[in-house]
């Protein structure tokens, strides 16, 4: 399919044009680049197709301010179906594909779950045939780089295109103008290939970079002002410099709100010049689009929808109201209260006041519309979108979309009983779950290629890759110990190959041998990282006080950044760094337990971490992880869940089976149940392994020069101005959640009996393939058809 004399000319060409020199000279980072460029020529015509078959479709497009991508040159090369290829080729010059993949920077242009579920979509849709394109933020600079320093969390800015970016194509041309008050900035795009696996179908990720009008300014050049010359380039460029690290948590900063308003009305402009490229009147729009909100950050598109058809389009209000209403959908993401979105008004009089206006209007008709439905004006609080200064983003998403959906059936239920309950009565119809998915092209067929072939063997073929159900007809080899030492042999391998790369990355050694209990997500208070942290401590003091303890050796690794501002969630960071410590410089419990931190944890870093885990760590406080990921990524490579009946942990084990996972802790009617009278002092002082845990915060275990210890114990036994004592239920959970540890212990030495719950899991992943996801939004939000 690919030239071999034609891509090798074309490697050499760019490497002299580019570098100035011959590709096997070149730096490796270079060698990426130049790759990536020549395999361009192999996208372009696919990609020219598929946008000319677009012509006159309805189609779909995804609004997200965050897209977790992950790397961009093995996942194409996969799904062009020419990775073999291309590696052949490049042995034939005597250069080594792997060090060219690591050497690609990860572009982390989002924080965590809701980012890659971007990602994921895009994917599957690309690989079904779906018509669905991305818009989004082209940052300068990604998340954070996280480094451990003295146990700390040290942040480093990510300059991900300091090397080039290959795999974006800027579209000078198709430049637009976003006006905000007193000032117009430039949106100049940049369109990613989304390559469809199979390599049927390209559909396009838009990322827009901030620019200004003008480059310099001359005059206060001359009058040497220099800092004046450039301040007009310096604000433009700062909308789209950063993104903001913070993760379920909002940020109610100016900045912030340009660069939503920014991308989102640089998107909206696109889509409707190209619409009326192709019409000459734009009454037919809400037949050809929908557009889905991913969670609130780009619900400004709902007004900015109706100033472009009222104001520059000529519509009447009423009409644009029903296209408006008609083509969004909104995507609800978290029931955190401080995740939900509210801006203070006087920002969006300051930066966008035509848009504010327009919302006030919006609010207007809504309260005409409740006045209507018999709603007294006692009730109106309830759903005003602007109400005590603040304009309630979730509310304009709601009363703007044809669709609100959960992304978990217990998160949607929540939301439909709790959450958004007064809305639900006012738009029963409205309502609907679609239970998040990963894509298995990236999280199992690239990062456990291994385990990839066993699958296809076992099947006598691969159609799992894009119908992942298949999977289920292997259940029967759940019985067959040959299989499961095959399977328990890669798994070992995995293993293997984690323990290489975490000598090389952390520089500590780790026994193949023992149980990988994993925990790997952002680090906040919700996810309890605590919890596992405090159990961790327990153990130690058990090998202290009994050597001979009889357990299986277990290595526990973690992944988490935490937001830079998120003190105790660094304080966090720094415990399970503390404990690390302890652990791993004891020469006796060090021969039973370690424990890992993996710095910088991302999707490259992700890929090598699930296909590895004995143990998916999901240990949420029921009620507050939506869906998660995460756990499903653990599940399609083998590993139980260890967690609590929260988000589609619910549905994982509804598909695997309670018997081959590890549930325990609260329920959320357990919470409910225990309300105000639960006191956390009275378990710490029942329970005497909990009590010595937790005392080993403020007994001079671990030094804490900072005191943050001292207020992560507070918090929990007698809590903070801002939330009650242990607001996240740990103490109450560690029990059940210590048993549920010890069960494990017993479990893992049955190594068929363990490898029987691993191969159950895998089996009945399918439901959780990102492919099942949008098919669901396709047919019942975006009534959009396979090209
Ligand atoms: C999947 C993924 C997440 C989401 O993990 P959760 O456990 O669902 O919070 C976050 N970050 C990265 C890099 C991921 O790949």
């Amino acid at each position: 399919m690919i030239n071999h004399e034609n891509l090798k000319n074309r490697i050499q060409l760019y490497s002299q044009t580019t570098f100035g020199s011959s590709f096997e000279e070149l730096l490796d980072t270079e060698k990426y680049v130049v790759l990536s460029k020549a395999l361009m020529e192999n996208v372009l015509p696919l990609w020219t197709e598929s946008r000319n078959a677009l012509a006159g479709k309805r189609r779909a497009f995804y609004l997200s301010s965050e897209y977790l991508m992950g790397r961009f040159l093995t996942n194409n090369l996969i799904n062009m179906g020419a990775k073999e290829e291309v590696e052949k080729l490049l042995d034939e010059m005597g250069i080594e594909y792997d060090s060219i993949e690591e050497s690609e920077e990860d572009p982390a242009l989002g924080n965590g779950g809701l980012g890659r579920l971007a990602a994921c979509f895009l994917d599957s849709a690309a690989t079904l045939g779906y018509p669905l394109d991305g818009y989004g933020i082209r940052y300068d600079f990604g998340l954070f780089k996280q480094k451990i320093k003295d146990k700390e969390q040290v942040e480093e800015a990510d300059n991900w295109t300091k090397f080039g970016d290959p795999w974006g194509i800027r579209k000078v041309k198709e430049t637009v103008l976003v006006a905000f008050r007193g000032s117009e900035i430039r949106a100049v795009p940049y369109d990613y290939p989304v390559i469809g696996y199979g390599h049927k179908m390209i559909n396009t990720l838009r990322l827009w970079k901030a620019e200004s009008l003008e480059e310099f300014d001359f005059k206060a050049f001359n009058d040497q002002n220099y800092d004046l010359a450039v301040k007009a380039k310096n604000d433009a460029e700062n909308i789209a410099k950063v993104l903001y690290p913070n993760d379920s948590y909002e940020e109610g900063k100016k900045l912030r709100l340009k660069q939503q308003y920014f991308f989102v009305s640089a998107s909206l402009q696109d889509i409707v010049r190209r619409y009326k490229k192709e019409n000459n009147s734009i009454e037919g729009f809400a037949d050809k689009h929908a557009i889905q909100l991913n969670d609130t950050h780009p619900a400004v598109a709902i007004p900015e929808l109706m100033r472009i058809l009222t104001k520059l389009e000529g519509m009447e209000w009423n009409s644009a109201w029903k296209i408006v209403k008609n083509v969004f959908g909104y995507t609800n993401h978290t029931l955190m209260a401080e995740a939900l979105e509210q801006w203070p008004v006087r920002y969006y009089e300051e930066l966008i006041p035509q848009i504010y206006e327009i919302i006030q209007r919006i609010n207007y008709m809504l309260l005409e519309e409740l006045a209507g439905y018999g709603i007294t004006h006692d009730q109106f609080h309830k759903y005003e979108i602007i109400n005590n200064g603040n304009i309630r983003m979730a509310w304009l998403s709601i009363y703007g979309s044809k669709s609100v959906n959960g992304v978990a059936r217990l998160h949607t239920d929540l939301l439909i009983n709790q959450e958004l309950r007064d809305w639900y009565r006012l738009y029963p119809w409205k309502f609907n779950n679609k239970t998040n998915g990963i894509t298995q092209r990236r999280w199992l067929l690239q990062s456990n290629p291994e385990l990839s072939s066993l699958v296809s063997e076992l099947l006598g073929g691969d159609e799992w890759i894009t119908d992942l159900a298949k999977l289920k007809e292997l259940e029967r080899f759940a019985w067959d110990e040959a299989i499961l030492e095959r399977f328990r042999g890669i798994k070992q391998l995995k293993k293997s190959q984690l323990a290489e790369y975490i000598k090389y990355t952390e520089g500590v050694d780790i026994d193949p041998g023992s149980i990988y209990d994993i925990q790997i997500k952002r680090l906040h208070e919700y996810k309890r990282q605590l919890l596992n942290a405090l159990h961790i401590i327990h153990l130690y003091f058990r090998i202290k006080e009994d050597p001979e303890l009889d357990i299986h050796p277990r290595t526990f690794i973690f992944g988490a950044k935490a937001a830079p501002g998120y003190i105790r969630a660094k304080g966090i960071i720094r415990l399970i760094n503390d404990i690390k410590e302890l652990v791993n410089n004891d020469p006796v419990v060090s021969n039973r337990i370690k424990v890992v931190f993996v710095q910088n944890y991302r999707v490259s870093y992700a890929e090598k971490l699930f296909p590895a885990a004995d143990v998916s760590e999901q240990i949420s406080t029921a009620g507050k992880e939506a869906s998660g990921t995460g756990n499903m990524k653990f599940m399609l490579n083998g590993a139980p869940t260890l967690g609590t009946y929260d988000g589609a942990n619910i549905e994982i084990v509804e598909e695997a089976g309670e018997e081959n996972n590890y549930i325990f802790g609260l329920r959320v009617e357990d919470i409910k149940a225990i309300g105000d009278t639960y006191d956390p002092k009275e378990v710490y002082n029942n329970n005497p392994n909990l009590k010595r845990a937790l005392d080993s915060l403020v007994d001079g275990t671990f030094k804490d020069d900072t005191g943050v210890y001292r207020e992560i114990y507070n918090s929990l036994l007698y809590g903070a101005d801002w939330h009650r004592p242990d607001n996240y239920y740990v103490l109450k959970d560690f029990e059940e959640y210590r048993l549920a540890q010890e069960k494990i212990d017993r479990d893992y030495r049955n190594s068929i009996e363990w490898a029987r719950k691993c191969w159950l899991n895998l089996v009945n992943s399918g439901k959780f393939s990102s492919d099942r996801t949008i098919e669901e939004y396709s047919r019942e939000i975006w009534s959009i058809e396979k090209i």
